[in-house]
């Protein structure tokens, strides 16, 4: 992408025009959470304006436009992601929320003894919610280790298959180390031994073509905030033959066929697991963040964002006691680093002095951490806007805050 694209791009985010510090923002947490166009804001407004009405609720117009807005966001999903049907798109709160429910709705047919396949690089999201499945089952964690590059074991990935196993479920990229893992060649593993397989997608779905048919995956979960769109919604992909066997996850509105004190029949998919009124306005403001996303195209976004990485990195190692956690050689836009033993959250303080936005800590990866062996890191990450000049701006400020901290 060559520069004026790029900044025609940061004229639809207000936000990348503040300063921090009384400097330019360089925003570089964007694998927390990604900036939000105008357009998606606008689309808020606007329904909050003109369009509001509860869905699936009336014969009213303004309810059944609400609605409308709400299940087209449902098809541009599933096209994004190549599902077969919308049926099998169910939004939720995020990630995390599709997590759980499928740990606790999928998750309640197995026994005690029986196994799930995770790996050390799982956010907490896709940990805790076994855990919980644990305590009220019995089920059995298995963890799958890495190398030093922070690339999964895969012959130990393999070797943890055994007639107990009820389930694998990995990240598609790791928040922290950015390593994009051969889910493909894991999920063909695990159906060869009759194992399904949930997906964290929540790093993924920013920046990779996602085509559930290929993947063949059973589910597969993302968040609408890291993908330019609004907070508090995201999506659960699931093939329907789960789905439908599935118990609902929460009970309430929306989720029934018929309900008396004796017996309970459930709606239709996807309804059944979209239990009281929806995050309506904010689904229907994602499909305008689709839009941005699938107008200027996911790989050239990646492709950017991946140019910015390598020039950032190459240029990083030349800073005296740096140390990158995480050198896959299929790596998304993330750098993890320390320099020397100095803090994370030093290192952190002293880059929002200069005006740079870097996480710092454990990004919900305690696990990950303790097999680094290292408290935390700080971390920085792409997005489409950012841009070559920022780059820079982050190394000054890096080998500022390097000598201050020797
Ligand atoms: N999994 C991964 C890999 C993540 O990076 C995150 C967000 N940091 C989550 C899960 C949780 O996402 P959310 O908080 O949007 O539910």
């Amino acid at each position: 992408m060559d520069k004026e694209e790029v900044m025609g791009i940061r004229r639809e985010f207000p936000i990348l025009e503040r300063t921090v510090a009384g400097r330019p923002m360089v925003y570089l947490d964007n694998t927390a959470t990604s900036q939000t166009p105008a357009r998606v804001v606008e689309e808020i407004k606007r329904i909050y304006t003109h369009e509001k009405a509860n869905v699936h609720r009336g014969v009213h117009t303004l309810s059944q436009e609400m609605t409308d807005l709400q299940e087209q966001t449902r098809e541009k999903v599933r096209r994004y992601i190549n599902a077969d049907s919308v049926e099998e798109v169910i939004f939720t709160r995020g990630t995390t929320e599709g997590i759980n429910l499928v740990a606790s709705s999928f998750g309640s047919r197995f026994k005690a003894g029986d196994e799930v396949i995770l790996t050390v690089m799982e956010h907490h999201a896709n940990i805790v919610p076994w855990q919980l499945l644990r305590d009220r089952t019995g089920i059995v964690i298995r963890v799958v280790d890495i190398d030093d590059r922070g690339v999964l074991d895969l012959k130990q990935y393999r070797s943890l298959f055994n007639e107990r196993t009820v389930m694998a479920s990995f990240c598609h990229v790791s928040n922290v180390l950015g390593t994009v893992n051969p889910v493909k060649e894991m999920v063909e593993f695990a159906h060869s031994k009759g194992v399904p397989v949930l997906i964290d997608g929540a790093q993924a779905s920013p920046h990779m073509i996602l085509d559930m048919k290929d993947l063949d995956c059973d589910f597969y979960v993302f968040s609408s905030h890291k993908m330019y769109g609004p907070t508090g919604i995201g999506v659960l992909y699931g093939k329907k033959r789960w789905l439908e066997e599935m118990p609902p996850y929460q009970g309430g509105g929306e989720m029934i066929g018929k309900v008396t004190f004796e017996h309970t029949t459930y709606a239709d998919l996807p309804f059944k697991f979209e239990a009281g009124t929806p995050d309506f306005v904010d689904i229907a403001a994602f499909s305008k963040a689709i839009d941005f996303i699938t107008e200027i195209g996911v790989e050239r976004i990646a492709r950017h964002e991946h140019d910015l990485m390598e020039y950032t990195q190459a240029r990083m190692r030349d800073i005296p006691g740096m140390r990158i956690f995480g050198d896959a050689p299929e790596k998304s836009a993330v750098i993890s680093f320390l320099v020397g033993d100095s803090h994370p959250y030093d290192l952190g303080l002293l880059l929002d002095k200069q005006g740079v936005e870097v996480r710092t800590g454990h990004h919900c990866a305690m696990p990950l951490m303790d097999r680094l062996g290292i408290p935390g890191t700080v971390r920085a990450s792409y997005a489409v806007y950012n841009t070559f000049e920022e780059a820079d701006a982050f190394l000054n400020a890096l080998m500022r805050a390097a000598a201050i901290l020797g």
